[in-house]
């Protein structure tokens, strides 16, 4: 630390992100990424971007939020594009957090809630999930108290049907409940459409997952307009330039070729249903999960062990040092040919510890 930083961060812990490998890696399962390329369209839009990049960048993203608005089926005064959904849980808590409104989240969930709410000096309370990982809503919100759920949750996968997030908002009107859908289009049911209804739900939205675009930066936080202007204060107070040219045309690409990423999906969660049946196979406990990652864990090996044995063999998952996980992993739903190797990695690692023992 130098003897400039401030002390208000002194005691800041930031993000650990997950490691993006400069070592030679057989399969890359660690960041719950795509394991499918965008679209064709995507990187059209990309190079007819190149000849422009003298000029900036659309502030008010107008051409991408009416494409996105058509897809969540919402009006564009309903949409803020971002750069990646951490910038939309960062203005959201920027603009509706403080002292006197503070910010309610899971003990296991997303890392970055914690993290901001530090940043901005908002006072959080870290709610225990139940013994199976599961979330009750009436542990949320007390009063002044905003919530942000990850639904599907990361990392344990669950997924809180709809009913849940509705009880949430009608028993706590004045709090704004931010639902992080990032693990959404992986078989759980959005809850965009509960904004009609409720104008404290401020939904949550990434292109890192589903649509394939991680490195590009874009997402979307999607509630009632007045929710919304909020947000654009926020943004127009920091960087109004967020997203830059290349994303929102390929945000727009994206949209248009909307069932390429939703036929991926479909891929994926069968690839994730064949991952798991192999892993409860090999006598693995697995959550059920509604992303496009799964958390198991097994008696056989300590989750750091596990972890640190397939990093030598080139396959990246992802081990979290934290109570009540630590013995498990995480592990990405990547092509069928990258959940072999993983597969096949694990039983090597198992058969070898049996036959030291
Ligand atoms: N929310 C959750 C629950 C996540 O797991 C992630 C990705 N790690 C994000 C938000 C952020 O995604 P991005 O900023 O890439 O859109």
């Amino acid at each position: 630390m130098s003897r400039f930083f401030s002390e208000r961060h002194a005691s800041l812990v930031p993000y650990t992100p997950g490691e993006q490998p400069q070592i030679p890696i057989v399969a890359k399962l660690n960041t719950n990424e795509s394991p499918y390329p965008p679209s064709e369209g995507v990187a059209r839009a990309i190079i007819g971007q190149i000849g422009k990049l003298q000029r900036y960048n659309d502030p008010a993203c107008a051409a991408l939020r009416a494409a996105a608005a058509k897809v969540y089926d919402v009006a564009p005064e309903n949409l803020m594009a971002v750069n990646g959904s951490d910038e939309a849980l960062f203005f959201a808590f920027l603009a509706f957090c403080d002292e006197k409104r503070p910010l309610a989240f899971p003990d296991i969930t997303y890392g970055f809630y914690p993290v901001y709410a530090d940043l901005l000096h908002i006072p959080a309370r870290a709610v225990p999930l139940r013994k199976d990982f599961t979330i009750d809503p009436a542990d949320y919100g007390g009063p002044g108290e905003n919530v942000v759920l990850a639904n599907p949750n990361a990392p344990t996968g669950l997924y809180l049907p709809l009913d849940g997030i509705r009880r949430l908002l009608e028993t706590r009107p004045d709090s704004v409940v931010i639902v992080d859908e990032a693990y959404i289009d992986f078989g759980g049911k959005s809850c965009v459409p509960l904004i009609k209804e409720y104008d404290n739900l401020l939904v949550v939205q990434t292109f890192s997952k589903a649509r394939s675009m991680a490195g590009a930066r874009l997402g979307f936080a999607i509630g009632d307009a007045a929710l919304i202007r909020d947000l654009e204060t926020v943004r127009f107070a920091s960087n109004p330039y967020n997203v830059n040219r290349m994303t929102q045309a390929a945000g727009i690409a994206a949209f248009e070729e909307n069932d390429y990423y939703m036929q991926n999906c479909r891929r994926i969660m069968e690839t994730r249903e064949f991952t798991a049946g192999m892993l409860r196979e090999m006598g693995f406990e697995v959550l059920p999960s509604l992303t496009n990652f799964l958390l198991a864990r097994t008696d056989a090996v300590r989750g750091r062990e596990l972890y640190r044995s397939l990093r030598n063999r080139g396959i990246l998952v992802r081990w979290f040092d934290q109570p009540r996980i630590a013995d498990y992993i995480r592990v990405s739903i990547g092509s069928r040919e990258e959940m072999e190797l993983f597969l096949q990695g694990v039983r090597d690692i198992l058969r070898e510890r049996s036959e030291s023992k």
